[in-house]
């Protein structure tokens, strides 16, 4: 078997995996990042929206954005309209082209100076004295063993290097969203991210409306995994939405996927191992959104191994630093979403009704944080401050 030797092997090329990739990379490390797919970003699994957030992470080219929203807008149960808006025509946020976005984000691991490898494919880990010490994979028919002092499971939703380091990542039925999505053309959009909160559209989820330029549109929603069943799928919800919503659309794709909702995993670090992205579970339990936090918690990742292989110390312990730098970043958000999350979908129609009723209207934000928009909701209706603090402890 051919064998090859890096500092760091990073399995997955998506935005959490590049990310780690060109972090790593900057601070002198040698970095070889594989993706099984024939090419970076494709196939697309996403909605493609994030917030501007993103703006923290990386310079915005307009080659990768087909669409700003001003705004998000909120369809709840009984049809209660909330639409959070930006003060002026400022942007809320991005509509992203992934299959660019993504190789755009690889790219940069490469300037950086990691080696890019699509078509290759980690089947098992090499395992040493209780440390992952690489990976076995198979590159275009061959198989290789990469040895590396650190292995990064940036291998999304269904991440098995996690497993293979003796990391818990089991997703139960209920924590995961099956997703399906359509790309449609001939269809009436609005510049706003739209999401519809009806549990007849989509039971225990929700289904979102995404401009993509033009009179193109993400159509999208997602179902609790324990409620999709055969004839009842995303997909069965998803035509009968698009049927009765965009009788004339056209589908240009179809795009199924899963979207765990779980919270984090307990652990995200072993000896010689951390995981990022999906992998790790770090996607808003609320919204589904995992882009931004994959971004994040890769940097964390690429910095806290750059200094644990000058270090030569790749220990759990040593790379625990990574935990808590993503905890202290990201952390709170994920657990407030998880306690939202539980109940909002244990709701009764009548209380989500009530829930969202004194929101109705239009919430100008002049700042797209979750501070500015609870501090917002809160001026809006006092009482919601009683119903959150309720919710959340
Ligand atoms: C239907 C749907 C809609 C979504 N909408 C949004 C949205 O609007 N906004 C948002 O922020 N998030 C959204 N998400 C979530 C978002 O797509 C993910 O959170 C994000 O892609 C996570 O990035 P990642 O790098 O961790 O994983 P991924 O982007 O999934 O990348 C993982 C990569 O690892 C590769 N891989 C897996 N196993 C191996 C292996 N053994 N060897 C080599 N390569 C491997 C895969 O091929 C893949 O390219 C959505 C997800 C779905 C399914």
């Amino acid at each position: 078997m051919k064998e090859e030797s890096y500092d760091v092997v990073v399995v997955g090329g998506g935005p959490a995996g590049s990310v780690t990739a060109r972090t790593a990379a900057e601070r002198g490390l040698d970095v070889l990042l594989i993706e099984r797919n024939l090419e970076i970003g494709v196939p697309v699994k996403c909605g493609e929206g994030v917030s501007r957030e993103i703006e923290q992470f990386v310079d915005i080219d307009s080659r990768w954005i087909c669409a700003e929203p001003e705004g998000f807008v909120t369809y709840g149960p009984g049809g209660t309209r909330v639409a959070l808006l930006t003060e002026g025509s400022e942007a809320a946020g991005y509509v992203l082209e992934r299959k660019l976005f993504d190789k755009f984000l690889a790219q940069q691991a490469a300037h950086a100076g990691a080696e890019v490898r699509v078509k290759t494919q980690a089947y098992n880990l090499i395992h040493e004295n209780g440390y992952a010490k690489g990976v076995y994979a198979n590159s275009a028919g061959e198989d290789i063993r990469i040895s590396a002092n650190v292995v990064v499971g940036a291998d999304g939703v269904e991440s098995r290097v996690g497993r293979w380091g003796g990391i818990d990542t089991t997703l139960p039925l209920a924590d995961v969203a099956t997703c399906a999505q359509f790309l449609m053309c001939n269809v009436e959009v609005n510049n706003y991210f739209e999401n519809i909160f009806d549990p007849e559209i989509a039971p225990k989820g929700y289904a979102w409306i995404f401009p993509k330029g033009g009179d193109c549109a993400n159509v999208g929603l997602g179902l609790g995994g324990d409620v999709s069943r055969v004839n009842h799928c995303a997909r069965d919800y998803l035509r009968a939405f698009v049927n009765d919503k965009f009788p004339d659309g056209q589908i240009l794709t179809e795009m199924y996927g899963a979207v765990p909702l779980s919270g984090p995993v307990y652990e995200t670090v072993a000896n010689g191992l951390i995981l990022v992205g999906d992998a790790a579970r770090h996607v808003n339990p609320i919204t589904g959104g995992g882009i931004i936090q994959a971004m994040q918690g890769g940097a964390i990742a690429g910095d806290v191994i750059a200094k644990a292989v000058r270090e030569k110390n790749v220990s759990k312990r040593r790379l625990m630093e990574y935990e808590r730098r993503w905890k202290r970043e990201f952390g709170r958000v994920l657990e407030v979403g998880m306690k939202i999350k539980n109940i909002v979908l244990n709701l009764s129609d009548e209380d989500s009704i009530k829930f969202f009723r004194p929101l109705a209207g239009d919430i100008r934000l002049t700042e797209f944080s979750e501070r500015a928009l609870v501090k917002e909701m809160i001026k809006k209706n006092p009482r919601i401050l009683i119903s959150l603090v309720r919710m959340i402890f």
